[in-house]
């Protein structure tokens, strides 16, 4: 039995794990390479294993860094069950769909400069039919339901705590008499955010595959997040300025929508919110039909007018008409995707507020190197926006508290309820989080640690065996 890295290794994005065990090869996550080109290109290369000799997949959750290349899985053969919880099967339907959508017209805009370069049209990812055709492979599983799903395979869903749905994977492996616990993390939340509940623990593993996002950061304790937000907004109703929020499609927005009505409600303030992403609204909806695993406090409120995620003076927008119309106002809240701001209808939310000075923009969620994101956390003075240099100067804030992954200190709290793991390998975290976190675990908690490469295998039987891998 062997684990191989396919992906997030010594990066954050684009998740991927072959595990190999006795007759049975299934992955663990097949998301998407995000950030800039070179990115993009590596979505397009060939996987290192055959999809078709895949048996199933198993997905920890719905962000499109963890489920974002399932649909070019199927494309290439893969035709097996891909099991998650009943809201992450739910919530990877729209996304899939969505990331179809921005393939298909990525490629033609590709095609068309092609053709007028002379060069053949270019092929998207995939298309509509692929994510239709894996969306019909999504089977739901509950947490904590223990599932014989291969021979020598068991595996449990445990509340991630990171967003709607979302779990860490516990494996009961075993081959040719030998055993092993595996522990897939996925994406761990960070505890005490609204709606979802707190990440569970887990406290035995031989082997713990564990991301390292925050793995160098704290988020910085400079108040909670719910009131460094109202500061931001009462800045801006007081200068009439717009408050520009990029937003995860799922999560990020649900949780901003429900601080900003505590926060709005809660001051009596008159400030129009706009939630402009069809994707988002779409989640929203996601979200209210799985109020069954929201946490308490969401439960408290769920039977409040309206529940927590619609509210007198917040809107869904949904056409291109109602998007644009927006740019005339002021005053205003926008929440749009994507999160890292390089991508959707935010960029044109970006070219039509970060030259005005009344302007905020709110950074709330990690942002990778080569987006738009990381450029204006960074300082740049000017951005291009379709083409067009854009000068920044709206305020730019970075509300670290509203992460929805563990820092640092949290992620060694979540690992330090594991009993003495034989390996720990860190994985979704660029190179200095990753070897910062290795330090800590290894001097804090006495653990064996490994960073993943790309490609690299870990074997976890006793005794090393010789194994098949695909010949190039
Ligand atoms: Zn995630
Ligand atoms: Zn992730």
């Amino acid at each position: 039995m062997f684990i191989q890295v396919c992906g997030a290794a010594r990066a954050v994005t684009g998740s991927c794990y072959l595990v190999e065990v006795g007759d049975s090869r299934f992955l663990v996550d097949c998301g998407m390479h995000q950030g800039g080109d070179k990115e993009q290109a590596a979505n397009f290369q060939r996987f290192s294993f055959d999809p078709e000799e895949l048996d199933f997949v198993l997905l920890t959750h719905a962000h499109i860094d963890h489920s974002g290349r399932l649909p070019r899985l199927v494309k290439q053969g893969f035709s097996g069950p891909i099991y998650a919880t009943p809201a992450t099967c739910d919530l990877a339907e729209i996304m899939l769909l969505d990331s179809a959508y921005i393939q298909e017209t990525e490629a033609e805009w590709q095609t068309r400069k092609a053709k007028r370069a002379g060069r053949r049209p270019v092929d998207p990812l995939y298309t509509d039919g692929d994510a239709r055709k894996t969306i019909s492979l999504l089977q739901p599983v509950d947490y904590h339901n223990p599932l014989d799903i291969a021979p020598g395979v068991q595996v449990q869903f445990h509340d991630a705590g990171h967003i709607l749905g979302s779990a860490f994977l516990e494996l009961q492996l075993q081959e040719h008499g030998e055993r092993a616990t595996v522990v897939f993390s996925g994406d761990v939340g960070q505890p005490g955010r609204p709606i979802i509940r707190d990440p569970e623990t887990i406290e035995s593993a031989d082997f713990l595959i564990m991301e390292s996002t925050y793995g160098d950061r704290r988020h910085e304790n400079n108040g909670a997040p719910e009131d460094q937000l109202a500061k931001i907004v009462e800045e801006a109703k007081r200068t009439d300025g717009n408050v520009i929020v990029p937003a995860f499609a799922v999560g990020r927005t649900q949780e901003i929508v429900y601080f900003l009505r505590e926060i709005i409600e809660g001051h009596g303030w008159d400030m129009p919110i706009y939630v402009d992403s069809p994707l988002a609204s779409r989640a929203t909806e996601v979200y209210r039909r799985h109020r069954d695993v929201f946490d308490e406090e969401a439960w408290e409120r769920v039977g409040e007018p309206g529940g927590i995620l619609g509210y007198p003076g917040l809107y869904y927008t949904e056409s291109a008409d109602e998007s644009r119309a927006l740019n005339e106002q002021k005053g205003i809240v926008i929440i749009s995707a994507s999160g890292m701001a390089d991508a959707g209808r935010i960029r044109h939310h970006l070219k039509h507020n970060l030259w005005r000075p009344e302007a905020h923009v709110v950074i709330a969620g990690y942002q990778a190197e080569g987006s738009m994101g990381r450029r204006l956390l960074d300082g740049a003075e000017t951005v291009r926006i379709f083409g067009e240099e854009i000068a920044v100067k709206a305020h730019i804030h970075n509300i670290t508290g509203l992460s929805a992954h563990a820092d640092q200190e949290q992620l060694l709290e979540w690992a330090g309820h594991v009993r003495s793991p034989r390996l720990v390998i860190l994985t979704h975290g660029e190179p200095e989080a990753a070897a910062t976190l290795k330090g800590l675990l290894n001097e804090r908690l006495g653990f064996t640690v490994a960073i993943a490469n790309l490609d690299e295998v870990f074997d976890l039987g006793k005794a090393p065996r010789k194994r098949a891998v695909r010949s190039e």
